[in-house]
């Protein structure tokens, strides 16, 4: 494909109309692969926030579409995804640094979403429910909430707001759309398409600008009936505050993990090595279910270790458009945390590879080099902390009982993976870790028809599948007396 152009100045989607703010206060958005500016986009304030809202609400009241036109509405949405999915990966490489082949990925899994969600707007339904006391008729009726606040992180920009979107809009809901001040263009790009595919006017609002101001708009606003947040726990909570101290209205939270990757002795070593190079730095360490925790059987340490080592020094590493394995990391703000994170690192565990940013060609950039560190004490903060970086702690165990408890020595509980050829240990582990989600034999296994989200202070609600579709709809009762 062509080198794509991206105009210096980008509106935002506001009632069907491309807008600047009100006070025509803007941000910039950088390459992470340069530190370049690629375009400016609107900062959005408390009055832009009215205004999309207000428009939402009325696409709410003045809403006449079936169900099964909101399902060919959302499969024509799937398939403007896919005449762009190019595009839209050029726009995630440079937007996120995204190595651009695996940003293909992320654009077939949202593609993926929009169908299956068409697919359940035709069957959101109540019950009819035998009650006990005679002559009543009683059912119960699955109704949209109105409008909601999507606020997205940086991580997966597209296919983060395509999990809350597509749902969303399945269920009938007009949507407010806020995605990272770092990250916002594909979301732009998606308004485009929801439009072309002709939702009306309001119906869905892309609104961009920063967490601190817009953010903090949407999740403050007394007509937002539902927040549904992907990000930082810290900001989950100032999430749960602000809808508390204003309508009280719904939230559900994705929010951080630290999730532990465990190896067992009878595991097929091969298969391990090859997968825990991925869990340990996919995303250049950006992902919320990264198996940030390698826990190894002491009898195969050794053998994991090093072969992790290994396939960890041949990855390469470079800006996203040229399809490296390991792009940079999102900002000069999140490269510094990571830095930081692994000079305390090399305080309180061993450095067993990389502990550095990277220089030379890629010095203009936010690159730190995949790095491992190990150690015998679960305490430490680079064990408990999530780093959001490409980052792994490795450690080794004894047996089953002490690698339980270990695993759920955690504020978080959002994913875990085992590897073992013993089916009965691999449920029974299953079955006590304290997470959303455990894979075995295998790592970052996702299906839109299957739930998703976290245990502890890793969230609450579950996305994709059919618990989607009730954190996007309200249950109510009518009673007839016959
Ligand atoms: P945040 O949690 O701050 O950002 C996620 C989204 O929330 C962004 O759209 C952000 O806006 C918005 N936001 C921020 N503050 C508020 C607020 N008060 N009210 C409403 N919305 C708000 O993540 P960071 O970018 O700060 O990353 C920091 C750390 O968070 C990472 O190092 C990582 O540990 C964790 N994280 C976890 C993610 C996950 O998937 N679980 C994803 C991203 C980060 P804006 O960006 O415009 O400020």
């Amino acid at each position: 494909m062509e080198k794509i152009i991206i105009p210096s100045r980008l509106q935002m989607l506001i009632g069907g109309e491309w807008v600047d703010a009100n006070n025509k206060d803007s941000l910039s958005v950088i390459n992470p692969a340069n530190a370049q500016e690629i375009t400016t986009v609107p900062l959005a304030a408390k009055e832009d926030i009215d205004i999309a809202v207000d428009s939402a609400q009325q696409a709410f009241e003045n809403d006449t579409l079936t169900p099964a036109e909101r399902g060919q509405l959302l499969h024509k949405v799937a398939d403007l995804l896919e005449r762009d999915k190019e595009y839209l990966m050029h726009l995630e490489s440079l937007d996120n640094g995204k190595p651009f082949d695996k940003a293909a990925y992320d654009v077939d899994s949202c593609i993926h979403h929009f169908r299956y969600y068409a697919g359940w707007t035709t069957k959101i339904h109540g019950d009819q429910i035998p009650v006990s006391s005679p002559n009543k008729l009683v059912y119960t009726r699955k109704e949209p909430l109105g409008v909601v606040g999507l606020i997205v992180p940086w991580n997966f920009p597209l296919m983060m707001s395509v999990w809350k979107v597509a749902p969303a809009l399945a269920c009938g809901n007009t949507c407010i759309l806020k995605p990272a001040e770092q990250t916002p263009l594909t979301a732009l790009h998606l308004g485009k398409l929801i439009m072309e595919a002709g939702f009306p006017k309001g119906y869905f609002n892309v609104v961009t600008g920063t967490g601190a101001i817009t953010g903090e708009a949407i999740t403050r606003h007394q007509k937002v009936a539902k927040i549904s947040f992907t990000g930082s726990t810290d900001v989950g909570k100032k999430i749960m505050v602000a809808a508390a101290e204003s309508n009280l209205k719904k939230v559900s939270l994705e929010l951080g993990g630290k999730s532990p990757n465990i190896v067992f002795d009878d595991a097929d070593i091969d298969q391990v090595i090859e997968s825990v190079v991925w869990s340990s730095f996919y995303n250049s360490g950006q992902e919320c279910t990264l198996g940030s925790r390698l826990y190894i059987h002491e009898k195969v340490y050794d053998q994991v270790l090093k072969g992790l080592i290994d396939k960890t020094s041949q990855l390469s590493i470079g800006k996203g458009i040229d399809s490296p394995d390991l792009g940079p990391l999102i900002s000069e703000t999140q490269m510094n945390r990571v830095l930081n994170y692994i000079e305390l690192g090399k305080k309180e565990a061993k450095l067993e590879f990389g502990g550095h940013r990277l220089e030379g060609d890629l010095k203009e950039g936010y690159f730190v080099s995949p790095t491992i560190f190990s150690h015998q004490n679960d305490d430490l903060k680079i064990v408990q902390e999530e780093i959001f970086g490409p980052v792994v702690v490795v450690s080794s165990f004894k047996d089953e009982e002490e690698i339980i408890q270990r695993a759920n020595h955690s504020i978080f509980g959002l994913a875990a993976a085992l590897w073992t050829k013993d089916v009965s240990k691999a449920h029974r582990v299953a079955h006590q870790i304290q997470s959303g989600t455990v894979w075995i034999n295998g790592y970052d296994m996702f299906d839109p028809s299957v739930p998703f989200g976290g245990y502890k202070q890793s969230g609450n609600g579950r996305e994709m599948g059919k618990s989607a579709i009730d954190l996007y709809t309200q249950e109510k009762a009518v009673w007839l007396s016959l």
